[in-house]
Order: structure tokens, then C-alpha cells, then sequence
């Protein structure tokens, strides 16, 4: 007997097809709709007629047949789900089951699954029409012999499986071309015969779908539910497929045995009363026929997203990550500079801190100690100056001389060191003044000459005689600048000539441009030295000058003094031959008629100095002097002596208040700064005393800076004298305090 041996159609396993087919709401609700409306009809149809039979309005022959055969065994296929199938308790279920309790219900005839049979052998046995049924059979020609086959009553779909980028579009293009297709099945069948295709014949529909898969095959051809299956079981995303309805191949028929036409009859009527309700609800319970490749390219395409956002995400998370560790990293590493930075700075800080400090302590004792020998130096000068006015032997004058000479040098570098000390402490002022141009230049020569007399030099000057009169500026301070630049000419010259010509330019806004130049025929200095020249302590060409005194502060004072009085000093210099010094300072003009037109001024005062002609005294008058230094004391003393006056003296303020309270004075010199109550302090007390207002008070100050006369007025002093004590100004200051009444002419 020939039969198609149909079990290996059946080896493909659908269960877990059902268990993962998701419900479609809105074929659900349509379903749910359908069924109601079943249900309605069926009622109705129940109440409107009374039997089964009369809906199938089966013939006589067949409703004999149900009687005679109640009961029609069934071949099972218990592996061939979801169409029939044996489930774990071992109870037959699937879609043809299902069908055939719905034909039971209309027929009355009751299916015996034989489970006990394999599936071959029920074939054999329904073939030899032992058994009565098989439920699900695809249509070939053969069966068509063997069988009586059922009208079709599930509809499968056929799936032409191709590669995404198939040449093949349809159906009619297979034709000639070879298309996998599993061994032994009505496809195969179908594709040779109906399609017309060459057939390449494989175990499975898996194995089929796999050779298209990776290119060995251009198409298959399967049913779709199980193409759909295979498909999704295999995670193939490379294929699509062509769904197709064939005439003959495309569904399930029941197969009879074929001495049987009653049943097949019976079983088309009832197949016929079936509903599309009982269909729809057959199929939603056992499966679901999407677009399964829409889903899977859909969920592909998801997953590409994903993978894609996630590498993105990762990329991003990697890329953030590593820029925060760089930042981090970064900031770290700036943390650590900015921490050496600071650290670095403080230490700097600290080191520059100690450096001001050092330098201000070095600043500040070099102006204390400089200031504390003036004091003793200036008792020194003009106690020797003193001595040389008495009647004494011409070798004890000349003695006394040589101690002033003395003096006066160990005071000049004193006071070097005094002013370069004031300079580096930004304590130096210039302090503007009314002076007669004459009397400066007259000083300075006075001053200088006798230097030039010791050496076989000539002194020449060659003074612009049209320069103004009158001036204002820091007389002192260009006196200064001028005695040095010419010791400097009478130091550095052994003989020749030294010329000092000063003139003026650029006269505008009421300045002028006062031009002093000393030039000498001295030792000159090296170009490599000229640099080094106005730096401090500096002196140059030290073998040629170790027997010239100096502190190499001259210049440096010079300069500092020039360009605070918004001047310049420069030299010119041919090593051997002689310098040139060259200082230009602006000056104020109060008077521009020419100087040669004024009085002898300076010389006259440089006379009168000398000889100190006062012309009266004063024995009535009482005069305080109050100092805490005893040599101060003893200076002002001798230098009052001329005008007898009675003198008391007092070494701090506590004791001055006291003795003004004791005492009536007529006139007090109160020192500035003392330690314990100071001048200031004394001067205010006295002022508050009775009758003190009206004491003159002049104020002894050993810095006489910028604005020292306002602050002494406004301190209460009626006048200040500036130590050391310049014996004509102490003259003028006497002669205007001390009241008239008390002084007696001198016969
Ligand atoms: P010092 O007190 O040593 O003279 P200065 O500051 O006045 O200090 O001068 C600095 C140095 O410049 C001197 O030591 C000397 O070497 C040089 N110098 C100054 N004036 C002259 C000059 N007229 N001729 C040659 N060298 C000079």
C-alpha cells in the first residue's frame, strides 16, 4: 500500500508558538463581538429549532450512519502542535480536536483519539480501514487517492521565504529556481508541481529556512505559521517573506478512510455550520498569525536602537567619565599649583616681608645712630666755634680749627648717611623756600674755595649774571648737590682747572631750568665704571681712590635729590683727562631781575656770622631751655651767653610743666622729641596754665621736613629752631620773642 509517510511533516514542535503569541486587542474585541453574536444566533437557533440535524439537514443515509457509528477513531499525531497534539496531562487538544468537538456538538458522533497509536501506524490502520479518522492533511494527489479528504475546513497560509535582497518578488519569479522545502510533505509537492520551481529537498523546514538564511538557497517555501516560528526560534533578521494562498495546498483536510463517504459527508456539512465566530475563537485560543517579520524587523530594529542608544549612552558615560577624571585630574593638578603658588608667594611674601624689614630696621638705625652722633658732632662744631670767637694764643685757635674741620667732615658723612637713610625710608621731603640766588652761589663758593686752595688747582666760575634774583626751591637741597659735585672735582683732581658755570634755560610758567655744571682736569673714570657710579656705597677705581675719603653716598643722594626736585644729574667722563658732572633742577622764579643787580647778601650774612655782632642783652629776661640731652643744654647755654639772660634748664616735660607753674618765663625752648612726655605734650600743658598762652615757645627739632613750621603753629609753638643750632637764626628768633621792654642797648 502506497501512503506519503506524513509524521515527518508533523516534526516540527509549535508548542512554544502558542505560549508566546500575544493576544491583538483590537482582533480580540472583534473576536469577543463575533462570539457574542454567536452565541445570540445560537440561542435563537436553539429555541427555533430542536435538533442538530435539522441544521445540517443531514440525509437519512447519514443520520443511519451516525447511528450505526457513534463513535470514530481517531489517528493522532501527539507531537504536531498547535494542530493536534498530546498536552502534559496527556489529553488531545490542538485546533483539530477543537474542530471536531464543535462537529460532535452538531452531529452527535463522538471522536476516540487513539493515543495509544503512533501516527504511522494510524495512517496504516485508517489505509486498511481499521481506524476512521486523520484530522489534519495537507492535499496532494496521492492523498487525494487514499483518502477521502474533507472539504478544507483550516485555511493555512503558504510563505515563500526569501533573502532581504531576493530578486524574487512574487511567486510566478521561482519558477525554474531551485526553492528549499522539507522532505516528504505536500509543499514539496506544491512547489514542484504547482510553482514549478526546481525542489532542493531538506530534513527539516528549519534546515530549509537556515540554507536561505546564509545564502545557500534563494527561497523556501513553508506554512507560515511555522516559517514564522523558525524564524523567530533562529533569530534570523536577514529574511522576508511572500505570503500566498494556493489553490489546492493550503489548509487542513480531515482524511476518511474510504469506505466511509457517509462520514466525510456528514463531517462537510458539518464543517459548513461552522462559524466564522467558532473559527475565530478556535484560532485566538491556539494561534495567532501576525506579521511576525514586522514584529521581528521592528524588534531588530528596537534592538539596533537600543545597542545603539546604549553605546551612545556608554560612549557618552565613557567619554563624560574620562573628561571628569581629565577635569579632576586637572583640577588636582591645579589645586597643586595653586597650592605651590600660594605656598611660593607666602614664602616670597615672608622673604620680602623680612627684606622690608630688614632694610627699614637697617634704615631705621642708620638714621638713629647718624641722628644720635649729630647731636654730640654738632655740640663738637659749635663749641669749637665758640672757642675760636675767645682771645686765645693763634696755635690754640689754629688747634681749635683743625677740631671744627674735623667735625664739620665726621658731620658731613654723618649726614650722608642720615639722608641716604631717609631716602630708602621714603622719609625725604623737599622743602620749598624763598632764597636769594646770589646768596646760594656765594655760599657754595665761600664754601668750596678753601678746598681748591690745598691742591694746585684754579677755580674758575662762570655764573650767567642775567639769572633771576629771586627764587623759590629747596635751597638746601641744591646747595647739597652743588658742594658735592665740587668736593667731588676738588677730591678727584690733583691739579689743573675745575670750572663751575651755572646758567639757565626754558624759562616758562614762572620756572626756570637752572643748568650747573663742574667740569675738572681730574682722574676721569672708566667707561665700565660710569654705570656703577650713582648706585650706593659705590666707588669706582678703588686703587686710584684708596687714599680719598668718601662714603660713596654723594651721588646717590645727588640724583635722588635732582629728580625729587623734578631735575637730573649726568656725567660725562674721558678716563685720565676729567669729568663732567651736570645737574639741571627747575626752580621757581620770584623775581627775574638778574642776581648781579641784588645786594652782597650771603656774603654779608657769611660776615656777620663770623663776628656776631649782637648790640644788646637781656638780664631781665628768664629763659627756659628744656632737653632731655645735657650736651643740647650746654650748647644753647653758651650760645646765649651774649645776652646774659637768666637760664634755666630742665631735661624732660613733666619738669618743664612744673617749673612754668613755679616760675614766669619770657622765653622757653622746649625740645620736640623726648622720651616720656614729649614737647607737644609739655607745650599744651604750659598753654593751659595761667598766663601761659602769652609765653613764647619755641620748638628744638633735629628733622626739619616739609610742613614742620605749620605743624609746630598748630601744635601750639610760637617758633621752631632746627639743631644744629645756626647761631644767625638763633640771633633773628631772639630778637623778635624776647620783648622789647627787657632789652638794654650795649654801650
Ligand atoms: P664719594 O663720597 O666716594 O665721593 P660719591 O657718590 O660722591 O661718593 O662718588 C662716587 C664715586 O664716583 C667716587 O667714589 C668716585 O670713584 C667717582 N667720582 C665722583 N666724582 C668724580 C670726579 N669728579 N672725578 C672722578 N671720579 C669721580
Amino acid at each position: 500500500m502506497e501512503y506519503l509517510p506524513i509524521s515527518s511533516e508533523r516534526s516540527c514542535v509549535f508548542r512554544r508558538c502558542l505560549s508566546t503569541a500575544r493576544e491583538d486587542g483590537k482582533k480580540h474585541r472583534k473576536a469577543l463581538f463575533c462570539i457574542s453574536v454567536v452565541i445570540f444566533l445560537q440561542a435563537v437557533a436553539l429555541a427555533g429549532a430542536s435538533a442538530q440535524d435539522s441544521v445540517l439537514a443531514l440525509t437519512e443515509a447519514e443520520k443511519d450512519f451516525i447511528q450505526a457509528h457513534p463513535v470514530i477513531s481517531v489517528g493522532v499525531d501527539p507531537l504536531f502542535a498547535p494542530f493536534e497534539f498530546l498536552d502534559n496531562q496527556g489529553n488531545y487538544v490542538g485546533i483539530a480536536p477543537d474542530y471536531l468537538a464543535l462537529v460532535s456538538a452538531k452531529t452527535g458522533l463522538r471522536f476516540e483519539p487513539a493515543k495509544d497509536v503512533s501516527y504511522a501506524e494510524a495512517q496504516e490502520k485508517v489505509l486498511a480501514h481499521e481506524m476512521d479518522l486523520l484530522p489534519t492533511l495537507g492535499w496532494t494527489e496521492e492523498r487525494e487517492r487514499q483518502f477521502l479528504l474533507s472539504q478544507l475546513y483550516y485555511e493555512l497560509k503558504l510563505a515563500l521565504v526569501l533573502q532581504e535582497e531576493s530578486p524574487i518578488k512574487s511567486t510566478a519569479d521561482v519558477r525554474g529556481r531551485p526553492i528549499a522545502v522539507q522532505q516528504d510533505t505536500s509543499n514539496a509537492d506544491f512547489a514542484f508541481k504547482t510553482l514549478g520551481a526546481g525542489v532542493s529537498i531538506y530534513k527539516s523546514e528549519q534546515d530549509a529556512l537556515l540554507a536561505v538564511a546564509d545564502g545557500r538557497e534563494t527561497a523556501m517555501l513553508g506554512y507560515l505559521p511555522t516559517v514564522l516560528y523558525s524564524i523567530r526560534d533562529f533569530g534570523l533578521s536577514n529574511l522576508h517573506y511572500i505570503t500566498f494562498d494556493s489553490e489546492n495546498n493550503n489548509g487542513w483536510h480531515m482524511g476518511v478512510r474510504n469506505d466511509w463517504p457517509e462520514l466525510r459527508s456528514i463531517l462537510n456539512k458539518a464543517f459548513a455550520a461552522i462559524t466564522p465566530a467558532e473559527k475565530a475563537e478556535i484560532q485566538s485560543r491556539w494561534i495567532r498569525v501576525s506579521d511576525y517579520g514586522e514584529r521581528q524587523r521592528m524588534l531588530h530594529l528596537t534592538v539596533a536602537i537600543v545597542a545603539l542608544l546604549s553605546a551612545m549612552l556608554a560612549f557618552a558615560l565613557l567619554k563624560t567619565y574620562s573628561q571628569k577624571k581629565k577635569f579632576a585630574r586637572h583640577q588636582q593638578n591645579e589645586l597643586i599649583l595653586q597650592e605651590m603658588v600660594r605656598q611660593r608667594t607666602e614664602e616670597l611674601q615672608d622673604q620680602t616681608r623680612l627684606a622690608v624689614e630688614a632694610s627699614l630696621a637697617k634704615s631705621t638705625f642708620l638714621a638713629k645712630m647718624s641722628h644720635e652722633i649729630r647731636t654730640p658732632m654738632n655740640a663738637i662744631i659749635v663749641l669749637s666755634e665758640m672757642l675760636s670767637m675767645r682771645d686765645l694764643p693763634s696755635d690754640a685757635l689754629e688747634e681749635i680749627w683743625n677740631i671744627k674741620q674735623a667735625g664739620i667732615g665726621l658731620l658731613s658723612i654723618i649726614n650722608d648717611i642720615l639722608d641716604f637713610s631717609k631716602i630708602e625710608a621714603g622719609k625725604m621731603d623737599v622743602v620749598d623756600a624763598d632764597y636769594m640766588f646770589r646768596s646760594l652761589i656765594k655760599d657754595v663758593e665761600n664754601m668750596i674755595r678753601p678746598r681748591f686752595a690745598e691742591k694746585p688747582i684754579t677755580f674758575v666760575t662762570n655764573i650767567d649774571s642775567g639769572l633771576p634774583g629771586r627764587l623759590r626751591g629747596d635751597v638746601v637741597r641744591v646747595r647739597q648737590i652743588l658742594l658735592n659735585m665740587l668736593s667731588n672735582a676738588a677730591k678727584y683732581t690733583d691739579e689743573g682747572t675745575v670750572t663751575f658755570t651755572v646758567s639757565g634755560s626754558g624759562q616758562e610758567n614762572g620756572k626756570i631750568l637752572l643748568s650747573f655744571e663742574v667740569a675738572d682736569t681730574g682722574i676721569g673714570i672708566k667707561e665700565e665704571d660710569m654705570g656703577k657710579l650713582f648706585g650706593s656705597f659705590s666707588q669706582v677705581d678703588h686703587q686710584k681712590n684708596q687714599h680719598i675719603e668718601g662714603t660713596g653716598l654723594g651721588l646717590v643722594i645727588s640724583r635722588n635729590l635732582c629728580n625729587m626736585m623734578g631735575g637730573e644729574i649726568s656725567v660725562r667722563s674721558v678716563y685720565g683727562k676729567g669729568s663732567v658732572f651736570t645737574a639741571v633742577i627747575p626752580q621757581t622764579v620770584l623775581d627775574e631781575r638778574p642776581f648781579s643787580q641784588f645786594a652782597d647778601i650771603g656774603e654779608a650774612a657769611w660776615r656777620n656770622r663770623e663776628k656776631r655782632n649782637i648790640g644788646y642783652t637781656a638780664p631781665k629776661a628768664n629763659v627756659l631751655a628744656v632737653d632731655d640731652s645735657k650736651v643740647n643744654l650746654k650748647i644753647l647755654k653758651t650760645l646765649l651767653q651774649p645776652y646774659k639772660v637768666h637760664f634755666d634748664t630742665c631735661l624732660s616735660g613733666e619738669e618743664a610743666i612744673v617749673m612754668a607753674k613755679q616760675n614766669s618765663y619770657d622765653l622757653i625752648f622746649m625740645d620736640h622729641m623726648m622720651p616720656g612726655m614729649d614737647g607737644m605734650e609739655a607745650t599744651a600743658a604750659i598753654r593751659g596754665l595761667e598766663g601761659g598762652k602769652a609765653i613764647p615757645i619755641i620748638a628744638l627739632t633735629a628733622n626739619a621736613i616739609s610742613g614742620m613750621r605749620e605743624m609746630f603753629l598748630e601744635n601750639g609753638f610760637s617758633d621752631y629752631l632746627s639743631k644744629p643750632i645756626n647761631i644767625a637764626t638763633l640771633d633773628e628768633l631772639f630778637a623778635t620773642w624776647i620783648n622789647e621792654g627787657l632789652k638794654v642797648k650795649n654801650p
